[in-house]
């Protein structure tokens, strides 16, 4: 804990904490050498890890990197941060974000960018880490944080730890309990580790899981011991390679490393099959309208009332506008507009029935494809890190970073994306795995064969 305290010092530039907790940290430390002496550790014992600041933090500063929810402290703490501390866990502080986990590049958090600690070959550009979970993953790749608490509701876990050369894991939806996470999209969002190894995440989900009473979505089911799962041996593994995820100018270097990936697996017993997901080419245009769908309902409740930030005006509509027109950013309101725009009457059948019709197909085709395969191997994101002025003015262009991840959350199913190694400037790229629902074990498992 004191080193990773001290590292943090040295990397206040890249920005990836909001909030510092060092108080907290030495004070968990103690009580887990006390714990420690008497006999006793938890499978999280001492380790000190950084929390996305979506998880809500008892007594904390919680603020989902928007200015909306300035100075909210809540009195309660997540069950998934719970389920850390009691499994021994330290908090190093709490990590920076886009804001409620909408972006793909940590540039839409009020309280700033994260800087990537990977750079290009030669080349100083400052690069992103990915978001929404950028402060998780630029911290878990610059070592001030042992590992990282993310959440994926569209690839945050996943697209942040492909472009900083880490390992994350989005488990299957009901694995982890939602409550006390700030709620972006309800039906996609889950919790999940970003952490230095495939061995690192198996612990760390292992301590996060279980069934909370208090989300009615989190499932009744054992949760396996995932490091026993890591045996390395995959020979007979069924991968599939979906032929629809070959999509419109994707690099030849990404086309190449899923070929290499394919190899490895083959070359340690795996067996590939060709497999079809027809509905994929839908799938953005299907989250885009389900994700903001959720969160224009779920953001309708900061209204300077109940939480953070409120500016005055003469009647309390007025209020209730000053502070949504304050306290959010750009990306969104373009979010709630576009949300109650396909809820509305009169367009909901045109846009939002639609796209929930259109992602039940999404899940037959994967119910479909796992019955010929074990696992689905594609790419985790279409480009390696870019500039912070790249993708700049066109958010089509940042939701294209999605492309190869929202099937998953879309579908409820695990993913976890892997570093596979390097592109021609020397940064970092990864492979994702997509699995059965609640097969996180075969998942880790042939992660651990590619990392
Ligand atoms: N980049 C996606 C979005 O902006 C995914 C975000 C997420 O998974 N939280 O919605």
């Amino acid at each position: 804990t004191e080193a990773h305290l001290a590292a943090m010092a040295k990397h206040k530039n890249l920005n990836a904490y909001i909030t510092e907790t060092p108080e907290i940290a030495l004070k968990q430390a103690d009580a887990s050498d006390q714990r420690r002496a008497g006999g006793k550790a938890g499978a999280l014992e001492g380790i000190p890890l950084g929390i996305k600041d979506l998880f809500c933090t008892e007594g904390v500063l919680t603020t989902a990197g928007s200015h909306i929810l300035d100075g909210f402290r809540p009195t309660y703490e997540s069950t998934v941060t719970r389920n850390l501390f009691d499994a021994g866990a330290v908090m190093l502080g709490k990590l920076n974000l886009d804001e409620f986990a909408m972006g793909s590049s940590n540039k839409t958090s009020y309280y700033g960018n994260v800087i990537n600690p990977w750079k290009r070959r030669g080349d100083e550009t400052d690069l992103v880490p990915g978001g929404s979970s950028g402060g998780s993953s630029a911290a878990v790749a610059a070592r001030i944080a042992m590992a990282a608490t993310g959440t994926d509701t569209g690839g945050s876990i996943r697209q942040p730890a492909a472009l900083t050369g880490t390992v994350g894991i989005k488990p299957t939806y009901g694995r982890c309990s939602r409550w006390g996470i700030v709620a972006f999209a309800s039906s996609l969002d889950q919790a999940g580790p970003i952490a230095r190894s495939v061995e690192d995440c198996a612990i760390m989900l292992g301590a996060m899981s279980g069934h909370d009473p208090k989300d009615s979505t989190s499932v009744e089911m054992p949760v396996p011991d995932f490091r026993k799962a890591l045996t390395g041996d995959i020979r007979g593994l069924k991968v599939g390679i979906p032929k629809e995820y070959r999509v419109d100018g994707m690099s030849q270097e990404i086309d190449a490393l899923w070929a290499r990936g394919a190899e490895w697996l083959k070359a340690q017993g795996a067996e590939l099959r060709e497999i079809s997901l027809p509905h994929t080419k839908y799938a953005l245009p299907t989250y885009y309208i389900i994700a903001p769908a959720e969160a224009s309902s779920n953001l309708a409740r900061y209204d300077g009332v109940r939480f953070g930030l409120r500016v005055p005006g003469n009647s309390l509509d007025e209020m209730y506008e000053l502070t949504r027109a304050a306290g959010f950013g750009k990306e969104v309101k373009r979010r709630i507009m576009i949300g109650t725009y396909v809820l509305s009457a009169g367009y909901y059948d045109a846009y939002y029935l639609q796209a929930q019709r259109i992602r039940a197909l999404i899940l037959r085709d994967f119910t479909d494809a796992f019955k010929d395969v074990d696992v689905i191997l594609t790419p985790s994101t279409p480009s390696a890190a870019f500039g912070f002025n790249e993708n700049e003015g066109d958010p089509v262009q940042m939701y294209l970073q999605d492309v190869f991840t929202v099937t998953v959350n879309l579908a409820g199913l695990p993913g976890i994306s892997v570093p596979a190694g390097l592109d021609a400037n020397g940064l970092p790229l990864g492979l994702q795995l997509i699995g059965r629902a609640f097969d996180e074990e075969t998942l880790l498992r042939s992660a651990q064969v590619l990392e």
